[in-house]
């Protein structure tokens, strides 16, 4: 294993058999998965130093079109509370988060049918004209090239759209009434061709997920290159098919995140929110695993739990906007800060 890890940390792949074992052997023995994130935290203060970037998330809508099993604001979620940001809303919120430092914005949302492109060129011009130093970055998942064209045009800069599962069977299985994983990956073609910063990634331990399928994501990620990389585990969301599922496993999420690390030593890698959510020390051992990027919460206050994804989702205190001291605090604890600037991906 030493020699897996050794090779991984220089030549930046494995074969799918060694990957495999790789995984296996982690989730037993913590030795082998200390030395995957200790190789992983090496290569990151190699690329990053000690400064963790922070990006500004603006949850945009609730509504969505797509009824993914997993998560609680699939449209066949009768009990989901529903609510959309207005231009205005959206404004106010990068108001606060430019003078709380922030110098990225997350648009994440749902696919809502009213977010035209007239609608969100608008918004993003409007964010382009008022902050011309941030970096806008969209997640409002599949759309057609057009569409990501005029975004882009319009002032964005990246696009997160994880791929969710590389196995064409597993992703079927999740999205049953989805427009199927050739088309998400055509988008992430297209928002690459565009000149977008992409970023892909997926849950760990959704429902039907094996080893061997983490296996094909890394390889996938590997093969794709993309600027991003997300990765979290599944919460279940009791609404929603999967509701009775188990959550994630900690140490695969962390094994993984090493390995994505080691194979893309410069992309961003976010301690998720859904880390922090299934542990408390989750956003810390997420950075001990080779992650550069936290993504605070600038939504306004009273639309936070709204924004249900998965149950007991964390997006107060240190996963707060208005949070940053503490998450400084937070940071100090493990030798690390929070740097300020934009945090553009750099080849
Ligand atoms: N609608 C856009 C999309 O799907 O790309 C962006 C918003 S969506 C809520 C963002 C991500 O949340 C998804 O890519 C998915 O991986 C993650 N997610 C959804 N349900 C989840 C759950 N139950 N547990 C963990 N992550 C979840
Ligand atoms: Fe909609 Fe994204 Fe949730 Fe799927 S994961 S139901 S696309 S918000």
């Amino acid at each position: 294993m030493v020699e897996l890890v050794d090779r991984l940390a220089t030549q930046h792949s494995l074969s799918d058999v060694e990957l495999r074992e790789l995984l296996k052997v982690a989730l037993s023995d913590s030795t082998v998965l200390q030395l995957l994130r200790d190789n992983a935290v090496r290569t990151a203060r190699e690329q990053f130093g000690l400064g963790i970037y922070i990006r500004g998330l603006i949850e945009l809508s609730s509504y969505c079109r797509c009824d993914c099993l997993y998560c609680g604001l699939r449209r066949s979620n009768r009990s989901a509370e529903r609510y959309r940001l207005t231009h205005d809303e959206v404004m106010e919120c990068c108001k606060e988060g430019y003078r709380l430092g922030f110098r990225t914005f997350v648009l994440q949302g749902g696919e809502d049918g009213t977010h035209t492109d007239k609608w969100l060129t608008e918004l993003v011009s409007a964010m382009r004209r008022e902050y011309p130093d941030v970096a806008i970055t969209l997640s409002l998942g599949e759309r057609g090239e057009d569409s990501f064209q005029r975004l882009y045009e319009a002032g964005a800069n990246r696009y997160l759209l994880r791929h969710e599962a590389a196995n064409e069977a597993l992703y079927e299985s999740l999205h049953p009434a989805g427009r199927g994983l050739r088309h998400r990956l055509d988008c992430l073609e297209s928002l690459k061709r565009i000149g977008y910063q992409t970023g892909m990634g997926m849950m760990i331990g959704v429902k039907g997920q094996t080893i061997d399928h983490i296996v094909e994501d890394l390889q996938l990620i590997a093969r794709m290159r993309p600027e991003m990389v997300g990765i979290g585990p599944f919460l279940p969301h009791r609404a929603t098919p999967l509701g009775d599922e188990p959550a994630g496993d900690l140490r695969m999420v962390l094994a993984t995140v090493a390995i994505v690390r080691l194979m893309l030593p410069k992309a961003l890698i976010p301690s998720t929110t859904a880390l922090a959510s299934l542990s408390p020390t989750g956003r810390l051992e997420g950075i001990l695993s080779g992650a550069n990027v936290v993504m605070p919460n600038l939504s306004p206050s009273d639309i936070r739990a709204k924004y249900a994804i998965y149950e007991n989702k964390a997006s107060w205190g240190k996963e707060a906007a208005e949070g940053l001291s503490a998450l400084e605090a937070e940071l100090q604890t493990i030798g690390y800060h929070i740097d300020y600037a934009r945090g553009d991906f750099n080849l």
